[in-house]
C-alpha cells in the first residue's frame, strides 16, 4: 500500500476500531514533538503514540462518558476495579502515608483491595466510617472527619448489597470543610440519577461493566473529573500499569452507551413495580429498595435523585422461623424463578439475575434467606409473572 492510499479518508459515521498497538509517527521530529507533549494532549493529541498510552476509538468512548457525567475529562480502564486503583493511586505517596476514609457499605471487591492491597502490600493509613441501623449518621461522620482530617474519602451513592443511600451533598460538603478530595463510586445510581461532580466531588468511578455496557458481556471502567492535573496523573498512571481499555471493547461500549438512559429508565421502573410486589407478600420477611417508603433512606434518595427513579438494584430477605428455614426457602426460590432469572454473580445486565447474599458476602451478611436482585429490563408482566408464581409455591 503507497503512503496515499494509507492516508485516504473513510467518511464512517463512527470512529472506527483502531487495534493498532502503535501509531506511525512519519518523522523522528513529530516522534520527539508526540512524547513531548504526550500528556498536554490529554483528550485528543494530534499524535497517537501507543495503544497502551491513547487511543481514539477509546477517546471516543471517553468523550460520550463525558457527556453523560457532565465533566471534562474521563478515562478508561479495563475494569471498575482498575478505576478505583487509577483513581486512588492519585493520592498514593508511599508506606504509611494515606489517612484514607473509606465508608463501611461498599462493593466488596472494593473492600478486599483496600484490606490486601492497600494495607498489605502498600502499608496506607487506611480508616472506615461505619454505617449504623441501616444508614450512615453524617453527625458521626463530622466528628470522624475532625478527628481524622482524612486526605481521601471514598463512599458509594448506593452501596451494594445493602443498597443504603448516601446523604452525598451533605458528606462532600463535610469532607470539603477538612479538606478531603471525594472519590465517589457512582455505579448503582449512575449518571442518570446523580452527577456528584456538580456537587463538589474531586473524582467519579463506575464499573462500567453494569449500567453503562448493560449487556452482560463486557468488562470496563471509567474514571471521570474536572481537574486537568488529576487527569494528567490518571493518564499517566494508567499507562504505566497497563490499564488501558482495549479498543474493540471501548466501540463495543460507545455502542451499548446510545441506549444508556432508555434503559435504566426501564431499569427503575421495573424495579419499583417489583419491590412493591415483594414488599406486599407472605413469602418476604423484609425488602431493601430506596424506593419504598419504609426503607432508610427513602427521604435523602427522593430529594437526591429528583424523583428520576432508584436504582434497579433489589435486596430481599426471604420469610423463615429460623435460619435453616430461610436457607431452604432461598433456595426454593432460586430454583423456581431459574427458567426465567438465573443466578449469575454480575448486576446491570438486560436480564434480571440474582445473587444470594451470605454465599458472597458471608460473615458480612449472614442472613442466609437475602438476595439480590438485580432487575432488568424485560416485560414487566413477564417478571412479575415468574417472581409472584415462585413466591406462592413457597407459602403454598
Ligand atoms: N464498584 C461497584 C459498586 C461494583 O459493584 C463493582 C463490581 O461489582 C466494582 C466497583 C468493580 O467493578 P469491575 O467488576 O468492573 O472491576
Amino acid at each position: 500500500m503507497t503512503k496515499k492510499q494509507r492516508k485516504r479518508p473513510v467518511n464512517a459515521s463512527r470512529v472506527p476500531v483502531y487495534r493498532d498497538a502503535g501509531f506511525y509517527l512519519e518523522d523522528a521530529g513529530i516522534t520527539k514533538k508526540a512524547f513531548q507533549e504526550e500528556l498536554e494532549h490529554s483528550r485528543s493529541p494530534n499524535h497517537y503514540i501507543y495503544s497502551r498510552y491513547r487511543n481514539p476509538t477509546v477517546v471516543a468512548a471517553e468523550e460520550t462518558i463525558m457527556a453523560l457525567e457532565a465533566c471534562s475529562w474521563s478515562i478508561l480502564t479495563q475494569s471498575g476495579m482498575a478505576a478505583i486503583d487509577v483513581a486512588l493511586s492519585l493520592f498514593q505517596r508511599g508506606p504509611g502515608t494515606g489517612k484514607w476514609l473509606f465508608f463501611s457499605e461498599i462493593y466488596g471487591g472494593t473492600n478486599a483491595f483496600i484490606d490486601k492491597v492497600l494495607i498489605e502490600k502498600r502499608g496506607l493509613d487506611i480508616h472506615r466510617f461505619f454505617a449504623t441501623e441501616g444508614r450512615y449518621d453524617t453527625d458521626l461522620l463530622e466528628d470522624q472527619l475532625n478527628r481524622l482530617q482524612p486526605e481521601v474519602v471514598y463512599f458509594e451513592v448506593i452501596s451494594n448489597p445493602t443498597l443504603i443511600v448516601a446523604d452525598a451533598i451533605t458528606i462532600i460538603n463535610l469532607a470539603k470543610k477538612v479538606g478531603s478530595a471525594v472519590i465517589v463510586d457512582n455505579t448503582f445510581a449512575t449518571p442518570w440519577l446523580w452527577n456528584p461532580l456538580n456537587h463538589g466531588a474531586d473524582m467519579v468511578i463506575h464499573s462500567a461493566t453494569k449500567y453503562l455496557a448493560g449487556h452482560g458481556n463486557l468488562t470496563a471502567g471509567v474514571l471521570c473529573g474536572n481537574d486537568a492535573q488529576l487527569e494528567k496523573g490518571a493518564i499517566e498512571y494508567r499507562k504505566l500499569v497497563g490499564h488501558m481499555l482495549s479498543p474493540d471493547d471501548a466501540y463495543r461500549l460507545n455502542d451499548m452507551l446510545k441506549s444508556f438512559e432508555i434503559r435504566f429508565t426501564r431499569h427503575c421502573e421495573n424495579a419499583l413495580k417489583l419491590a412493591n410486589l415483594l414488599n406486599n407478600h407472605p413469602a418476604i420477611d423484609y425488602v431493601l429498595y430506596p424506593g419504598l417508603t419504609g426503607h432508610p433512606s427513602h427521604h435523602l434518595a427522593k430529594k437526591l435523585f429528583s424523583g428520576k427513579g432508584y436504582g434497579g438494584m433489589i435486596t430481599f430477605d426471604l420469610a423463615g422461623s429460623t435460619n435453616p428455614e430461610k436457607e431452604k426457602n432461598r433456595d426454593r426460590f432460586i430454583d423456581f424463578v431459574s427458567d426465567r432469572i438465573r443466578l449469575i454473580p454480575t448486576l446491570g445486565d438486560a436480564e434480571t439475575i440474582l445473587l444470594p447474599v451470605e454465599s458472597v458476602w458471608g460473615e458480612k451478611y449472614p442472613m442466609p434467606g437475602m438476595i439480590r436482585l438485580s432487575v432488568g429490563i424485560e416485560d414487566f408482566d413477564e417478571l412479575e409473572a415468574t417472581v409472584a408464581k415462585a413466591l406462592d409455591k413457597l407459602k403454598g
